[in-house]
C-alpha cells in the first residue's frame, strides 16, 4: 500500500508529528495519530493506526475518534482522554481491541496532549502500542506456572526447588514424605534434609550442576532414614539458576525387591531357605570350614512314609505337618546352624564348626526325637511321623557340595534301610550295601509278576520208622542276574518294605495248590508254610486263609502254619483268639525255631498249638554237646507234657537221629533225611520213601507243582 501522508491540521498550530516529518512510510509499524483537542477529529494518522481500526489510511483523516474507535471503546477511553486534556499530562490505559479475524489485540493507548502554554491543549496525540505478544507471553508464563503448581500439588513424587542450597519451594508429597510443613522447609538448607552419610555426594552432584538420577537417602523429621531416588534438573528462576529435585520414595521398591529376593531364596511353605539358597550357604560354609580347619556336618533329613501320611490326611494337613516339622527342627538348632527345605519332605541342616562327630550324633538324636513326638494337624487326632537322617562330614566325606550332599543322601538311605526313624553316618561300605538293597527292593517288587519265585519242599519223617508225614515249603527267588537266592537274602528286605504280604500270599496259594494236588493223588502230606509277622497280624489274615481253603477245597489238617515264638508273644489274648480261629478252620499250627525266641514256656500252654520245631542250632551239636542235649530233651519233654508233637530241624547225621529218637522226638527234618526238593523231585523221592499212611502210591507223571 502506498504511503499516505497525513493531512496537516488546518489551523495554525502545526502538529508535532507533521513538524517532524509526519509523512511516515506505510510500512512503519508505528501507530500514531493526531486528533483535534476539541472535536477529537483525526487530523493526522499513520497507516498502521488506520489499519488498526480496519479503515483505509486515506479515509481516516477528518473522522472523529468515536467513528474510528467505535462507541464502546470510545466510551472506555473517554475518561483517560479527559484526564490527559485536563491535566495536560500524558495518560495511558490498556484496552482490548477486537480484530476482524476475531483475535483481540491488547493495545496500550497513550494520550499525549498538545500543549499550548497556559491554555487548554489544542490537540491530542494518540499512540497505540501493541501489547498482544507481551500479554500472550505473560499468559503463557502464568499458565505454565499454574500447570507446574498443579503438577507439583498432584504429584505423588516429592518435588522441591532450591537455590543457592536453600529450599525455595516444595510440594505436599515432599512435605508428607519428610514429615515437615512447607513453612518448615522453605529457606532451609537443603542438605539438612539429606541423610548425613549421603551429604557429600549430594553436595558434589549439586555443585557440579549435573542433571542426574541417583539413589540416596533423606531424613524424616523423626530422624528415620528414607531411601529415595533423586532426579536432579537445572532450571532458571527470574534469570537465576535454580535446581529442581524430584524425590522418589524407594521404600516400596526396596520392599518389593526384598520380597522378590526372599521368594527366590525361600520356600514359601515353611519360610526356610530353599534349595538354591542352601547350596549358596553350603558353598560359603565349606570355604569358612576350610579356612578355619574345622569340620562341617551336613544332615539330610527325610520324613518316613510322608507320601502315605499325605495321602491319608490330605494335602493341606500334609503342608501343616511339614511346617510343624520345620519349626520343630528349627527349635533344636543353634543360630549359626543353617536349616533349609530341600524339596518335598526333605530338609537339610548344616552344622558348622564341628570338632567332635559325637556332637553331630547328639544333634541327630535330638532332631529325631523332636520330629517324632505326636502332632495334631488341623484338630485331627494326633499323628506321628518319623524321619530318617543321613550325616556326611566335610571335608572327610566329600570335597564338593555335590558329593557331600550325595553322601548325606546315601547315608539317609542307609538309615531308611535300617528300619527308618534313625540316623546313619556316611560310610562308603555300608552305603554300597544299602544301595544294593535298594536295587534288590525294586526288583523284589516285580518278582511275583515276573514269576521268579519258586517253592521247594523239605520232607518231614517220623523218627521211629522214617515214613514221610509232611513237607515244609521253603521259598526261593530265581533272580534274573544273581541266580537262585535263599530266603535269608531277601525275606528281611521284603518284611521291611511290606512286600512280604503279597509274597506270603503267593507262597500260601502255591503251597495249598500243591497240597491239594498231592491229596488228590493219595499222598497224605501235610504242607507247612512259614509265616511272617506282618502276614499273621494283617486284619484279614484269618479270612484270607478261609478263602484259600475254600478255593482249593483242601481238606482239614493238610495245611500247617509255622509261627515263630515272637509272633506268639505280643498281645497274648488277641493271638490266642486268632490261633483258635485258624484251628477252627482245620489248620495245624506249629512253633518254628523253638528255643531261640526266649518266650515264656508258661504262656505256650495257653495257646492252641499242635507242634513244636526244635531249632537246628540245638540239633547241630547233638549228641556230644551236653548243653544242646539238655535243651533238646527239655523241649521234647515240655512238648510231651503239653500234648504237642515235636519236630527236630536240621537233622543231618545218624547220631543225631538216634539221639532224638531216644529222647522221644516225633519227627525229623533235615539234610540227613532230604534236602529241600522241587515238587517233582519230592514226588520222585516219595516213590522210594514210604509214607506214614500211604493212601495211594504216587505215579511217575510229572507233577503240576513242578
Ligand atoms: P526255617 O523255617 O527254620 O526253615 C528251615 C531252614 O533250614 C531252611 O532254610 C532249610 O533249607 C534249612 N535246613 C534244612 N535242613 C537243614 C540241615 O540239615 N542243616 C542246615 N544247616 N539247614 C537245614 P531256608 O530254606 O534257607 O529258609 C531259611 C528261613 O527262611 C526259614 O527257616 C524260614 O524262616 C524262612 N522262610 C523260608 N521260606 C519262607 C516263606 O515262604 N515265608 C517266610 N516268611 N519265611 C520263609
Ligand atoms: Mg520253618
Ligand atoms: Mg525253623
Amino acid at each position: 500500500m502506498p504511503a499516505t501522508p497525513p493531512q496537516p491540521p488546518d489551523d495554525e498550530g502545526t502538529p508535532l508529528l507533521q513538524r517532524q516529518g509526519w509523512g511516515l512510510p506505510d510500512s512503519w509499524p508505528l501507530m500514531a495519530a493526531y486528533h483535534d483537542g476539541e472535536t477529537l477529529v483525526c487530523r493526522a494518522a499513520s497507516a498502521a493506526y488506520a489499519r488498526c481500526f480496519g479503515i483505509p489510511a486515506d479515509e481516516v483523516i477528518g473522522r472523529p475518534l468515536v467513528a474510528l474507535f467505535g462507541e464502546a471503546l470510545a466510551e472506555q477511553v473517554q475518561p483517560f482522554i479527559a484526564q490527559a486534556l485536563r491535566s495536560a499530562e500524558p495518560c495511558s490505559c490498556e484496552q482490548d481491541l477486537p480484530q476482524a479475524d476475531s483475535r483481540r489485540w491488547a493495545l496500550e493507548f497513550t494520550f499525549v496532549p498538545q500543549r499550548t502554554d497556559g491554555q487548554r491543549p489544542q490537540g491530542l496525540h494518540v499512540l497505540l502500542t501493541d501489547l498482544t505478544r507481551h500479554r500472550t507471553a505473560e499468559r503463557a508464563l502464568l499458565e505454565s506456572e499454574e500447570r507446574l503448581a498443579k503438577f507439583m500439588q498432584a504429584s505423588v513424587e516429592g518435588i522441591f526447588f532450591h537455590q543457592d542450597g536453600r529450599v525455595a519451594d516444595a510440594n505436599p508429597a515432599l512435605c508428607e514424605l519428610l514429615g515437615h510443613t512447607l513453612h518448615d522447609l522453605i529457606g532451609r538448607n537443603a542438605l539438612d534434609l539429606v541423610a548425613p552419610e549421603q551429604r557429600s555426594r549430594v553436595l558434589h552432584v549439586g555443585a557440579a550442576g549435573k542433571e542426574l538420577t541417583y539413589e540416596t537417602a533423606l531424613l524424616h523429621r523423626s530422624g528415620d532414614r528414607i531411601p529415595v531416588e533423586f532426579i536432579e534438573r537445572n532450571s532458571l528462576q527470574q534469570g537465576r539458576p535454580m535446581r529442581m529435585t524430584i524425590v522418589r520414595d524407594l521404600r516400596d521398591r526396596h520392599a518389593a525387591q526384598a520380597r522378590l529376593h526372599y521368594l527366590a531364596h525361600h520356600d514359601p511353605l515353611t519360610g526356610l531357605p530353599n534349595r538354591a539358597a542352601f547350596l549358596a550357604q553350603l558353598e560359603h560354609l565349606m570355604v569358612t570350614a576350610r579356612a578355619s580347619g574345622t569340620q562341617l556336618a551336613l544332615l539330610f533329613i527325610d520324613l518316613d512314609h510322608f507320601q502315605r501320611v499325605n495321602d491319608s490326611v490330605g494335602h493341606t494337613a500334609g503342608d501343616a505337618l511339614l511346617k510343624t516339622v520345620a519349626q520343630r527342627v528349627g527349635e533344636q538348632v543353634r543360630s549359626t546352624d543353617r536349616l533349609a527345605r530341600f524339596g518335598g519332605d526333605e530338609f537339610m541342616l548344616l552344622l558348622p564348626g564341628v570338632r567332635d562327630p559325637a556332637d553331630v550324633i547328639h544333634v541327630a538324636n535330638k532332631l529325631l526325637a523332636a520330629v517324632s513326638s505326636p502332632l495334631s494337624v488341623e484338630g485331627d487326632r494326633p499323628i506321628s511321623v518319623t524321619a530318617s537322617l543321613g550325616v556326611a562330614l566335610y571335608p572327610r566325606d566329600g570335597e564338593t557340595p555335590h558329593l557331600l550332599i550325595q553322601h548325606a543322601d546315601a547315608a539317609m538311605h542307609v538309615a531308611k534301610a535300617r528300619g527308618r526313624a534313625t540316623y546313619a553316618i556316611f560310610e562308603p561300605e555300608v552305603v554300597s550295601t544299602a544301595y544294593a538293597n535298594l536295587v534288590l527292593e525294586g526288583q523284589l517288587g516285580h518278582a511275583i509278576e515276573h514269576g521268579e519265585f519258586a517253592l521247594l519242599f523239605q520232607p518231614q519223617v517220623r523218627a521211629d520208622n522214617g515214613r514221610a508225614v509232611g513237607v515244609e515249603a521253603l521259598i526261593r527267588w530265581q533272580h534274573p542276574e544273581r541266580g537262585l537266592l535263599a530266603p535269608d537274602e531277601f525275606i528281611a528286605l521284603a518284611e521291611q518294605h511290606r512286600l512280604i504280604v503279597p509274597i506270603g500270599a503267593w507262597v500260601l496259594r502255591e503251597a495249598a495248590r500243591c497240597a491239594r494236588h498231592w491229596h488228590e493223588r493219595g499222598l497224605g502230606l501235610t504242607v507247612a508254610v512259614n509265616l511272617s509277622t506282618l502276614q499273621f497280624q494283617a486284619a484279614d489274615f484269618v479270612e484270607s486263609i478261609q478263602r484259600l481253603l475254600d478255593d482249593t477245597d483242601l481238606p482239614r489238617g493238610w495245611l500247617e502254619l509255622e509261627l515263630t515264638e515272637r509272633m506268639l508273644m505280643d498281645d497274648v489274648p488277641a493271638v490266642r483268639e486268632r490261633l483258635a480261629q485258624l484251628r477252627a478252620l482245620g489248620v495245624r499250627l506249629s512253633v518254628d525255631d523253638f528255643g531261640t525266641g526266649y518266650s515264656s514256656l508258661g504262656h505256650l500252654k495257653e495257646l492252641p498249638i499242635d507242634k513244636m520245631k526244635i531249632d537246628r542250632s540245638f540239633v547241630r551239636d547233638l549228641p556230644e554237646d551236653r548243653q544242646s542235649a539238655a535243651i533238646a530233651r527239655t523241649i521234647i519233654q515240655l512238648a510231651d507234657g503239653l500234648g504237642l508233637s515235636v519236630v527236630a530241624e536240621g537233622v543231618e547225621t545218624d547220631a543225631q537221629r538216634q539221639f532224638l529218637l531216644q529222647a522221644g522226638c516225633d519227627q525229623l527234618q533235615g539234610l540227613g533225611i532230604s534236602a529241600p526238593l522241587t515238587a517233582a523231585a519230592l514226588e520222585a523221592w516219595l516213590g522210594s520213601h514210604p509214607q506214614a499212611s500211604p493212601s495211594a502210591v504216587p505215579d511217575q507223571r510229572t507233577s503240576p507243582c513242578a
